[in-house]
């Protein structure tokens, strides 16, 4: 066949590292498989630290980046919703996104404008330049679906959806709580709400939805997509292409000597002992809960790699990461008697490292979609500890549908006691129960490298989608 032209895109990721790097991945992935594609990354600025991914995205040779002037937030109230600051990064940032967008058309003609699932609020001030107007979703298809029928599920329902007596079905997903509906829907009258209608409404115009995930992982729910299963009724439902799982992958071998403490820890465990322990880049758990939680991995007698962040809602600094109330528990003491099981870790863990590493045999998580599919992609069974944003839902997917996680649940005080964390733990490492989740997600797994390989169906499905941008 003959050589493609050269073919221009621009992606506008939101800056935040859950969604910056599968935006690399998938980028990656177009270089790797269809190199005439150039692609150029608009990216805006939050207002606050943006060296990292500056460093990030100034050290990959295949994507030209143009940064956006940072955006003002001094006037927004301090309780704003992390997901209305995303919003009003994008919305703040429209006039040079547009003329970004604007200025690269007309100096080389793009063929697609691919934006991430908040990136959507530019539509309408960049659908006159005429750029074909994708999405990069970087979350579940089962979120996807709950977002295009979000709309018409908000004209259907008075109530709040945690008070509806029955759970919520969406075509092709398993039937969800509405209190497992993710933070922004919890709130009807909230602005963070009112944004989320908008937005939702922006994906039905979009030429198509590319989603980090794979056929095999959500099958009911792109075949319901894809039959225009309305469910609910009066939505478009744009073409969707699953394209990944898009993860980061390791960088090889290091060498002994600079390998990292946590990394040389593991060589000395057996196969599949490990329980991995964190929340993700921003996930914290209160005072109480992180004591209960070190007593319950302590309890279970269980091996255990623990990434532990400072508890939330506490104003004080610590001159260490580590911080128990002395009363409570007693960090070095407990740091001692938990020595020959343990190893803790200050604020951040090489994941990929970790969970491909042959001792790791459970992965306690936030069930942030990266971290999924992270675990997912190295045969890794979960037990899930959702925290905010939309891994309710996810733990939902995890737990009830794809049954490759343990759900923990909060007492009447709202903590995962000890007892439960002990019981989980060793279930997971050494149960029977566990052992069925761990080959269950070792099955999913092997659809997840088969979707990835030459003729595996994410590999077609990009290809497809590049054969829209080429004609
Ligand atoms: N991550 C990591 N080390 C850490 C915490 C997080 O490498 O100590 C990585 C993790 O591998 C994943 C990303 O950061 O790629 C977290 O994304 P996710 O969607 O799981 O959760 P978020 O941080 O967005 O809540």
């Amino acid at each position: 066949p003959n050589k493609p032209l050269p073919t221009h895109v621009a992606m506008l990721p939101t800056p935040g590292m859950g969604h910056l790097i599968p935006f690399i991945e998938l980028a990656r992935k177009l270089n790797q498989q269809h190199n005439f594609i150039t692609i150029t990354f608009i990216l805006p600025d939050d207002g606050l630290n943006m060296k990292p991914q500056k460093a990030l995205l100034k050290s990959i040779n295949f994507i030209n980046t143009i940064f956006l002037p940072p955006v003002n937030f001094d006037d927004l109230p301090e309780n704003t919703t992390l997901e209305t600051r995303i919003s009003l990064t994008v919305i703040r940032s429209l006039h040079s996104v547009r003329e970004s967008l604007s200025q690269l058309n007309e100096s080389i003609g793009l063929s697609a404008f691919i934006v991430d699932m908040f990136g959507a609020l530019s539509f309408d001030v960049v659908k006159d330049l005429g750029v074909p107007l994708y999405i990069f979703f970087t979350s579940a298809a089962m979120i996807l679906s709950l977002a295009l029928h979000f709309p018409k599920l908000d004209e259907l329902t008075d109530s709040e959806y945690r008070d509806l007596p029955e759970p919520v079905k969406i075509p092709g997903c398993v039937p969800v709580h509405g209190s497992d509906f993710p933070d922004t829907l919890q709130d009807k009258k909230s602005q963070t709400y009112e944004g989320m209608l908008e937005l939702c409404r922006k994906y039905q115009l979009a030429e198509g939805i590319l989603v980090n995930g794979f056929l095999d992982l959500e099958p009911d729910i792109y075949k319901a997509f894809e039959a225009q299963d309305h469910g609910l009724g009066g939505i478009n439902i744009p073409p969707v292409y699953p394209v990944g799982p898009l993860v980061r992958t390791r960088l090889g071998d290091n060498n002994e000597d600079d390998k990292v403490e946590c990394l040389k820890w593991l060589d000395e465990q057996p196969n599949g002992s490990v329980l991995f322990v964190s929340f993700g880049s921003g996930g914290t758990l209160s005072r109480e809960q992180l004591k209960e939680l070190g007593l319950g991995l302590e309890m279970s007698g269980q091996r255990f790699l623990w990434v532990v962040k400072s508890p939330s809602h506490d104003k004080v600094k610590y001159a260490t990461y580590f911080t128990f109330a002395d009363d409570d528990l007693d960090p070095l003491e407990f740091i001692e008697r938990t020595n020959a099981k343990g190893f803790l870790l200050a604020q951040w863990a090489p994941q990929i490292e970790i969970l491909s590493h042959r001792a790791v045999g459970g992965f306690v998580t936030h069930c942030g979609w990266n971290s999924t599919l992270e675990s997912i992609i190295h045969g890794v069974p979960l037990i899930a500890w959702p925290l905010f944003a939309e891994q309710k839902m996810n733990a939902v997917l995890l737990s009830e549908d794809l049954k490759v996680a343990f759900r923990v649940r909060e007492n009447e005080n709202g903590v995962v006691d000890s007892e439960q964390i002990a019981k989980l733990g060793t279930s997971l490492i050494e149960g029977e129960e566990g052992m069925e989740l761990r080959n269950r997600i070792r099955n999913i797994q092997g659809a997840a490298i088969q979707a990835l390989s030459q003729d595996g169906h994410s590999t077609k499905s990009l290809a497809k989608v590049v054969e829209k941008w080429i004609n």
